[in-house]
């Protein structure tokens, strides 16, 4: 292969690599994807379809105007994409969600690629990172372990994850500051952002005993086969750490010193600390509270911390087997890795979560591999949009050290201009987030023809 070589190779045809080879063949390029299944299998893929949906078959909420997945379909279907178009063709009555028939979903993907002229698919696992030629590594949660090991020599291993152990995430503005305040333990930090970066709630006795009653009686999902090796280290779920023994939290991410509660003189008996998960301030984890409780349980178990009564949720916890890497600090604006830039890298392998952000990313590093093939400028990604807070989040907005896989939602979006922060008029802001995107997103979509 030679540098002028003018082939995309697409390795992995999940939700991403099927949604990047189709945008950019529909550019001009000639695409080849590299997917290893059915020859290798992952423990949870069943078929060798390209877009295979792995678990739920549910793309999440098609509401574009208060829901901010719902804009990422708006978003995808505007750009005419695949995994969009396909799913409202095989889609299933499910309320105010996008579901569809899984089989058949898949099915019309994969015979879509393959019937596209520009479209050729390769059934080979690729286990090394290419030297030249323009690629896409789309290998999602489950890439195979060869390329995981040649991924991990190219960027370090701490660069590289392979389970996701995610805390809770709470809009800032739904927390009760009346209960709540600011501070770090024992006032660490030189600068004012750093002495503000975390907030705590206090529990008394008797909650944080009842707290620890209903974690233990909480629904838990179990692990997938396979999933589970070496997952032990140093991500204990909450609820594991709970059944240990009833005093273990107090003395774990829940221990009350170097605090002062400004509410009140009773010195607290426990603290849940919360971290601040993004630049803007909009968003606040839950410290050390990954966990393996079913979705509802968590939200009912959470809310009875003081102070998080009324919390909205911008992702919930979860343990998963899931391979990601540091995009933050490995990425270029364009998803290039900035120590090969002939490789870009999209889906949930850069930190993105679940279905749709994953074939979002898949579309826009299909587009802009295929405008630097063709030597056409693409026109910035306005950051205002769904697509654009989401690739601003995995290369730039979150903080490396931190850095978790994120579901699009509106706290990675910019405030609107004169619209206040707060528990109130959250409908209207939102619909307003979703205005300005798709006035911005229809814009960019002109421009690029
Ligand atoms: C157990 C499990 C359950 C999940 N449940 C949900 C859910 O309910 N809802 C949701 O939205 N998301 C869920 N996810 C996340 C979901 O998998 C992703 O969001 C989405 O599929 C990611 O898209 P992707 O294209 O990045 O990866 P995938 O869709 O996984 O596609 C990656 C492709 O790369 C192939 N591949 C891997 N390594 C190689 C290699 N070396 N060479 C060639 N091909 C390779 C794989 O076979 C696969 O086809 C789940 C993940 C897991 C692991």
């Amino acid at each position: 292969m030679t540098h002028m070589d003018k082939t995309l190779h697409i390795v992995g045809g999940g939700m991403a690599g099927s949604e990047a080879a189709w945008q950019a063949a529909n550019m001009g390029v000639s695409v080849i994807i590299h997917e290893m299944r059915p020859k290798v299998e992952t423990f949870a893929h069943r078929t060798g379809n390209l877009g295979e949906m792995v678990c739920s078959n549910s793309f999440r909420s098609d509401d574009h105007e208060q829901n901010a997945v719902g804009l990422l379909h708006w978003e995808m279907l505007q750009a005419g994409g695949l995994i969009m178009k396909t799913a409202y063709t095989h889609r299933l009555p499910a309320g105010g969600a996008l579901a569809v028939d899984r089989d058949p979903f898949a099915e019309a993907v994969t015979e879509a690629l393959l019937a596209h002229p520009n479209i050729s698919v390769s059934y080979d696992e690729i286990t090394s990172l290419p030297e030249t030629g323009h690629w896409i590594i789309a290998t999602g949660p489950l890439t195979s372990s060869d390329l995981g090991a040649a991924i991990a020599r190219e960027t370090g291993a701490d660069a590289l994850a392979f389970f996701d152990a995610i805390a809770p995430i709470v809009y800032f503005d739904s927390i009760d500051m009346s209960k709540a305040w600011m501070q770090s333990r024992y006032d660490k930090g030189e600068t004012e952002e750093e002495r503000t970066a975390y907030l705590n709630c206090p529990m008394d006795k008797a909650q944080y005993e009842s707290f620890i009653d209903a974690l233990l009686d909480a629904d838990k999902t179990e692990f997938h086969e396979g999933e589970t090796a070496g997952y032990f280290d140093g991500c204990l779920p909450i609820e594991v750490m709970a059944e240990r023994g009833r005093e273990t939290l107090r003395f774990g991410p829940m221990k009350p010193v170097g605090l002062t509660n400004p509410h009140s003189d009773i010195k607290p008996y426990a603290v849940v600390q919360l971290r601040r998960d993004n630049a803007l301030g909009t968003l606040y984890n839950i410290v050390g509270f990954q966990t393996k409780m079913k979705y509802g349980a968590q939200t009912e178990v959470f809310r009875r911390i003081p102070g998080l009564e009324d919390a909205q949720f911008a992702r919930l916890g979860g343990i998963h087997r899931n391979t990601f890497i540091n995009s933050p600090t490995l990425l270029d604006a364009s998803m290039r890795l900035k120590s090969r830039p002939n490789i870009r890298f999209a889906g949930q392998i850069t930190g993105v979560e679940g279905y749709v952000e994953s074939a979002a990313m898949g579309l826009l590093a299909g587009r802009m591999a295929a405008c630097e093939i063709l030597g056409v400028e693409q026109p910035e990604i306005p950051q205002d949009t769904a697509m654009g807070a989401l690739i601003h989040h995995i290369t730039g907005g979150a903080d490396a050290k931190t850095f978790q896989p994120m579901n699009v939602n509106f706290g990675l979006f910019r405030p609107v201009d004169g619209l206040k922060a707060g528990r109130r008029g959250r409908k209207d802001r939102y619909k307003a987030y979703t205005d300005r995107a798709k006035a911005e997103w229809q814009t960019w979509l002109d421009k690029i023809g």
